[in-house]
Order: structure tokens, then C-alpha cells, then sequence
């Protein structure tokens, strides 16, 4: 399905991003993954089957940028980037520190901006790409005391819909997925109380897992999905909110 693609997964070191390396590679792609801690990141890539594992914030625009278009020259081209890194900190209104608004912003939102601004530019010389960013149910539709975390996944959402809009005629593909609870270190510290409240809320009746998220994510890089862009891309069970 995805023989002869390059792909890059940032935050690929565990969870939905180790999952979505390991359904690239196992889909035929060459498949870059990277992560903060060097060590972490070549231990998840042989794990997952992929190529290589690079270290990477992406809260650095300038390192990002370096490490797209060096990944780009050693392999030729690129056809795929996954921007999944991201963090998620619960506070009520009242309790927002300036410290969480600085530290989700600069990961969620600025991250996948830097990572979707090197990778159009990366793919622009081809005229072909798919891209792919994490968005959030909470994002959608908001949830209480994830106020700062619901603002910077809608302005995920919104970077993959714009991006869309500006990269259509040069045949790069921008989508997002908005996932619901799945279960990865990310949710980990959900009471069992909260999670039951959330496998209620939910039709399909269970938690997510970083597999039912790598498999939409691997059909919207792939050429099943050549003339989808531009949507967010529920992956949530039915959860309503
Ligand atoms: P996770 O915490 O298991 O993994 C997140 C990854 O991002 C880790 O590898 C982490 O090291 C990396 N990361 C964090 N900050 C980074 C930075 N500055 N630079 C580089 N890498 C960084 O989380 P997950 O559940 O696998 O989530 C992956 C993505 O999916 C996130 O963007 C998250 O917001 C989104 N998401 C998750 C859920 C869920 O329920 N788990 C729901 C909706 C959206």
C-alpha cells in the first residue's frame, strides 16, 4: 500500500505515534520516526521496523526544518509527515498557569506548524504529499478543564484545514485526525472512574487503541484517500462529549 513512500513520524517514541510508525512501515513505507531523547528514539524505531530514529522538539522551528530537509536529502524525496507529537495537561480555568499556556502552545500548536511548514516545503519540489496532523475531540467540541489543551487542538484542526486550502494545487494532501480517549500514556492518568464515564459515553463501548488511530492514519497517506484533504477525521467510538 505504501511500497517506495518516505515517511516521517514525529513524537514516535510510544503510543498512537509508535503504533503510526510501525503501520507505515508494515505498509511498505520507509519510515523516519523521531522523538526528544536520541536513545528512545533509535530504540522505538527498531521496534516499530522503521528505517531510523532521529532526536527532535518540535517546539524548535529551526531544528525541525533541519532535520525535514535532511531526511528529505538522504532519502531522496518525501511523501508523508505525521505531525503527532503533542502533550496534554489538565487544568480548570482558574488554575491555568502562564508556564501550561506557554508549554501546550509551543508543543501543540507551534510544533505541528513548524513540522507542517517544513514538510510543504520538503514536498513542494515533487508536487506531491500527504500530511497528517493529531487534532482532538476535545478540540471539536471542548471539554471542562482542558480548556488550554481543547484551544490548541482546534488550532491543529484549523492548521490542517487552512494548510489544505494553500497546498491543494501543489498536490500536497493536509488532514487531521481527531481522536477520543485512547488508551496511551497520555491518558494513563484517568481514574478508573473516568474512564468507565468515558467507555459510557461512547456506542462502540471501549477505549481506543494507538492501532485504531495508526490505521486512519495510514488510509489518509495513502492513495485510497488522493482526494481527501482538508478534513478532521473522528476517531473516537461515537464518544459524544
Ligand atoms: P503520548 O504522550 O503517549 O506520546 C506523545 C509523544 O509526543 C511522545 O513520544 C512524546 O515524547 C512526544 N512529544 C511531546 N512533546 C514533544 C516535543 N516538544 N517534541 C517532540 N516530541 C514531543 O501521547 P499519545 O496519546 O500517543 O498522543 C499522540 C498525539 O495524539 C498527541 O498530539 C495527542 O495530543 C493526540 N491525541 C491523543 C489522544 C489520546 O486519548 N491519547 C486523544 C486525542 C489526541
Amino acid at each position: 500500500m505504501l511500497d517506495g513512500k518516505v515517511a516521517l513520524v514525529t513524537g514516535g517514541t510510544r503510543g498512537i505515534g509508535l503504533a503510526t510508525a510501525r503501520a507505515l512501515a508494515e505498509a511498505g513505507a520507509t519510515v523516519v520516526l523521531t522523538g526528544r531523547d536520541e536513545a528512545k528514539a533509535k530504540e522505538a524505531a527498531a521496534a516499530a521496523g522503521a528505517a531510523s530514529g532521529l532526536a527532535l522538539d518540535v517546539t524548535d522551528a529551526k531544528a525541525v526544518s533541519t532535520l525535514v530537509r535532511g531526511v528529505a536529502k538522504e532519502h531522496g524525496k518525501l511523501d508523508i509527515v505525521v505531525a503527532n507529537a503533542g502533550i496534554m495537561e489538565d487544568a480548570l480555568l482558574g488554575m491555568i498557569r502562564e508556564e501550561l499556556v506557554d508549554t501546550t502552545l509551543s508543543t501543540n500548536v507551534a510544533g505541528t506548524l513548524h513540522t507542517v511548514q517544513a514538510a510543504a516545503r520538503a514536498m513542494m519540489r515533487k508536487k506531491t504529499g500527504a500530511i497528517v496532523v493529531l487534532a482532538s475531540i476535545v478540540g471539536e467540541h471542548g471539554s471542562a478543564g482542558q480548556t488550554v489543551y481543547a484551544a490548541s487542538k482546534a488550532a491543529v484542526a484549523n492548521i490542517a484545514r487552512s494548510a489544505a486550502k494553500e497546498l491543494g494545487r501543489s498536490g500536497i494532501r493536509v488532514n487531521a485526525v481527531a481522536p477520543g480517549v485512547i488508551d496511551t500514556d497520555l491518558t494513563s492518568g484517568l481514574t478508573e472512574d473516568a474512564k468507565a464515564e468515558n467507555i459510557g459515553k461512547t456506542p462502540l463501548g471501549r477505549l481506543g487503541t494507538p492501532e485504531d488511530v495508526a490505521n486512519a492514519i495510514r488510509f489518509l497517506v495513502s492513495d485510497d484517500a488522493a482526494f481527501i484533504t482538508g478534513q478532521v477525521l473522528g476517531i473516537d467510538g461515537g464518544l459524544v462529549l
